[in-house]
């Protein structure tokens, strides 16, 4: 009996503490996300129908501008000379937190909201890095931390930037440049993933260009002398690049894709493109590697006398970690716990790791503990890499797909466009809501985020890898 009593006790008092730190406050960003709830889903669906790729974002723009205006927020469209990115304001004074959203898609990946592959609209884009799910649950947060601010509970300055263009471009660089997060004390960003993490690993620097080879056109078989092949030095530079790859670090990712390589068998082709990619861990890394490439278009033009010209895309900087900022998250993170399936959604997303060859272990949503930072991160690139170097940036990944899901693949549009994405995106919509008004509650923990921010940064002048000349919205 005594056990039994003190047992109860224990029970009572643990969840006596369990409720005692998800405080009013929070629970009414709980509440906002959830009032708003049906809403955010039907626009991330839009989004996610829609579709579209960078910087022709115009009605998934459009469908979140709107919602941020109609909760009351100021809407400044149009900005760093960009049709699609904008940025929503609500409230005044410090602290100045923003939550940044992505929205754009892959092209040519369309698939519909099932777990076998089948395009929804033949050869139409698609969402395989689910950015319906990411600008929409940044609304969401945005819109809860407003309402707060509406009843007088805490103050400050609300900011929801609309950021087009992470797929291809890197729209954010532009918006750097054009000062979007001059004033701004910490930014809050998410990724849809395959597991709920408060991130504190970087992500990798990358450099993307263009390379075109000028050759003569000739008959390829009447008067192939006549002719200086654009595609021999296509192959003599990837050739070489492919040589390459032996002598440079483990870290070094090589990528190229050949965007014209001649048309027609009988002619000596007188144009090759190419888009070639160089990542490294970091920037300084990556630099020394992007010039050998560069200086190897010149090699192949020469073999194959030809002319060639090299024109910068955009470059990416390393994601800069803040440990702080993910420690506060985490404790956010733990108090929501993880996210629940049906049985419906746990066979959704083991059909989709049995028809993609993995193992059938359903989805995985369990907070664990923080991980320590790595040195080399592995992985992709973002574009909020190069905004963490400008202001103090959050970073937060919530399960969207089945573990171990391809990403960038019809797997991961199709979870996007149902319940499994829908309840990554209300769950991140809370945790960015809790996070940022702790930062909104406690001006120490901003300090103490913005602290570690200086430091990393140290005194690194950042400017944005770009060309001269506006943004290249109508390029492809
Ligand atoms: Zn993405």
């Amino acid at each position: 009996m005594k056990k039994i009593l003190t047992l109860l006790i224990t029970l009572t008092v643990l969840t006596v503490n369990a409720q005692s730190t998800l405080s009013e406050n929070k629970q009414e960003i709980i509440n906002s996300v959830e009032k708003h709830q049906s809403k955010l889903i039907e626009i991330s669906d839009e989004i996610w129908a829609n579709a579209e790729i960078a910087f022709q974002e115009t009605s998934s723009s459009k469908i979140l501008s709107d919602y941020a205006e109609a909760n009351g927020f100021t809407v400044e469209k149009g900005v760093a000379g960009i049709p699609t990115a904008f940025v929503a304001t609500y409230g005044s004074g410090s602290p100045v937190i923003s939550v940044l959203g992505e929205f754009d898609a892959l092209p040519g990946i369309s698939q519909k909201a099932q777990p076998t592959k089948e395009a929804y609209e033949e050869g139409a884009g698609g969402h395989g890095c689910g950015h319906n799910l990411f600008g929409t649950a940044s609304l969401g947060a945005a819109i809860a931390i407003k309402e707060l601010m509406e009843q007088g509970k805490i103050s400050g300055t609300i900011k929801f930037i609309g950021t087009p263009a992470e797929e291809k471009f890197f729209g954010k660089l532009w918006m750097i440049d054009a000062g979007v997060w001059d004033g701004v004390d910490v930014n809050m960003s998410w990724h849809p993933a395959a597991e709920i993490k408060a991130d504190t690993q970087s992500s990798l620097a990358l450099v993307d260009f263009i390379v075109e080879f000028y050759g003569q056109a000739a008959h390829a078989s009447a008067d192939p002398w006549n002719g200086r092949s654009a595609s021999d030095a296509l192959e003599l530079y990837t050739t070489g690049i492919n040589y390459y790859r032996e002598h440079v670090r483990p870290t070094v990712r090589m990528h190229y894709h050949i965007q014209d390589g001649g048309q027609v068998v009988n002619v000596v082709p007188d144009y090759s493109k190419l888009w070639v990619r160089v990542r490294n861990t970091d920037r300084e890394g990556m630099m020394p590697v992007y010039e050998q490439v560069m200086k190897m278009a010149e090699g192949a033009a020469i073999m194959a006398n030809v002319d060639y010209k090299i024109s910068l895309v955009s470059g990416l900087h390393e994601l800069l970690v803040n440990r702080k900022g993910a420690e506060i998250l985490q404790k956010n993170l733990e108090l929501l716990g993880a996210i629940e399936y049906t049985d419906e959604e746990i066979a959704f997303g083991k059909k989709i790791q049995e028809v993609t060859g993995k193992e059938q272990v359903g989805m995985d949503s369990e907070i664990k503990p923080l991980e320590e930072t790595r040195e080399h991160p592995g992985g992709g690139s973002t574009d909020v890499g190069d905004v963490s170097w400008n202001v103090a940036n959050i970073n937060l990944g919530v399960t969207t797909a089945p573990k171990d899901t391809p990403w960038h693949s019809w797997a991961v549009v199709a979870c996007g466009g149902m319940s499994i994405g829908h309840k990554g995106l209300i769950y991140s919509s809370k945790a960015m809501g809790m996070t940022m008004l702790d930062l909104f509650e406690n001006p120490d923990l901003v300090e103490e985020v913005k602290a570690e921010y200086k430091e990393r940064k140290g005194d690194y002048e950042y400017k944005a890898m770009i060309p001269d000349g506006p943004p290249p919205i109508d390029n492809d």
